[in-house]
């Protein structure tokens, strides 16, 4: 499928049509699996062909179907299916690195990464150093000769850095080091990130790729050897596999996503666009803007400026929740990517237990707004906004 464009690739790559041909795919709700004979059970477990399935925490057909259509879509030669984004996070961490290990990372990073990170790896004896994940002279000057990976989310949360995908790659190999990248805000749509030069790519598909707020899943993407031989064993062993029928949800997911996220970038383009330069407004962060810090970068990396974009009310909380309160069409909850749009207020619940030194280092001011913008018709969107705005 590799010559059809994504948007094809999306719709039908890793389909598995079962005797019965049916156009829905499939959900083999089903947790093991039956063997003709004591032999064949002995052959599989030995070794098994790719469509040959022996426990669900291992490989089931519909898990099978999700990981080809999303590996097709990326450019990637395999993938494996998580529980959650954060079991896809965790998952190619712990089983990339060991003891006396030394990490890379950027500082700008989602809450549960952080923790992963700063907590867990080093409880195991890995090293981590931080870095603004926007300077590649800090990159240059952390990355070691024995630093084994670098990762970073490629645009951050909730202020939107762009980290450069090609540039931090380049350092990382030159030293052999793997790159390990968060690719959430950037999409599977705008994002080409293999191609960039990330060795490992990484998706919450809570986000973008359900995109209907239905169901928790991730994804780790990577090479063919680095899945079956790293990946797999680390994950069917510790039980953070995706479930059949989240898969299924998955590739459903997967079918629209090219038409979502592009209607929902498109909104959020038109709404920064309306926003900007707001009197109520101290900022209005969207890496689509030319007037973003690493524009350039933006449109060599992604084209577009994805589907999300925060917005800093001058007069702080009291302004920014008297701006959540008065939007009749956004609700205000904390998942992103969603066909809804989704208003955020970072500081005091995303981001409530940063300290007070970090969210200044982050920009995440008492004021700033996080709006995941969703595929509503962009006038009614914008028309809230700027009620909503001048109620602030
Ligand atoms: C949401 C998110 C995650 C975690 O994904 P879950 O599916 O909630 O576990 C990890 N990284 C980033 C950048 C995210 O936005």
């Amino acid at each position: 499928m590799t010559d059809l464009n994504k948007r094809t690739r999306a719709v039908h790559a890793g389909t598995r049509r079962s005797q019965y041909g049916e156009v829905s795919e499939a959900i083999f709700l089903t947790q093991g699996f039956v063997y003709d004979s004591a032999e064949q059970a002995e052959a599989r477990f030995l070794k098994s062909g790719p469509d040959e399935f022996i426990y669900a925490r291992y490989g089931n057909p519909t898990v099978a179907m999700f990981e080809e259509r999303i590996a097709a879509l990326e450019g990637a030669e395999d993938a494996f299916a998580t529980a959650s984004g954060m079991a896809a996070v965790s998952g190619a961490l712990m089983s990339l690195l060991r003891a006396g290990d030394h990490v890379v990372s950027a500082r700008a990073l989602f809450g549960s990464c952080l923790y992963v990170l700063e907590e867990v790896l080093t409880r195991y004896g890995v090293e981590v150093t931080f870095v603004d994940g926007t300077d590649l002279a800090q990159w240059e000057a952390a990355i070691r000769q024995d630093t084994t990976a670098v990762f970073f989310e490629s645009i951050s949360n909730p202020t939107l850095q762009v980290v450069d995908i090609a540039g931090v790659s380049a350092l990382a190999h030159a030293r052999g080091a793997q790159v390990v990248v968060d690719n959430v805000f950037a999409t599977p749509v705008w994002s080409d990130a293999i191609a960039q030069g990330a060795d490992v790519v990484i998706y919450s598909a809570t986000k973008h790729i359900d995109g209907q707020g239905r169901a928790l899943g991730g994804v780790i993407l990577g090479t063919q050897e680095f899945i079956r031989k790293t990946v797999e064993p680390y994950m069917k062993h510790t039980g953070g596999s995706m479930s059949p029928f989240t898969a299924w949800v998955m590739l459903k997911g997967l079918e629209t996503l090219d038409l979502r996220v592009r209607a929902q970038t498109a909104n959020a383009t038109a709404i920064a666009e309306a926003l900007h330069k707001h009197e109520k407004l101290a900022r209005v962060i969207y890496p689509g803007l030319v007037d973003h810090p690493q524009h350039a970068l933006v449109q060599r990396q992604m084209g577009p400026g994805g589907t999300v974009l925060s917005v800093d009310l001058k007069d702080g909380k009291e302004a920014a929740f008297r701006f959540l309160n008065a939007i009749r069409i956004g609700v205000i909850s904390n998942n992103l990517g969603d066909a809804k749009t989704i208003m955020t207020h970072p500081a005091t619940t995303t981001h409530q237990r940063l300290p007070q030194d970090q969210k200044d280092a982050l920009g995440i001011t008492h004021g700033l707004v996080r709006i995941s913008v969703g595929i509503e018709h962009q006038d009614d969107l914008v028309a809230d906004i700027m009620a909503a705005l001048d109620a602030a």
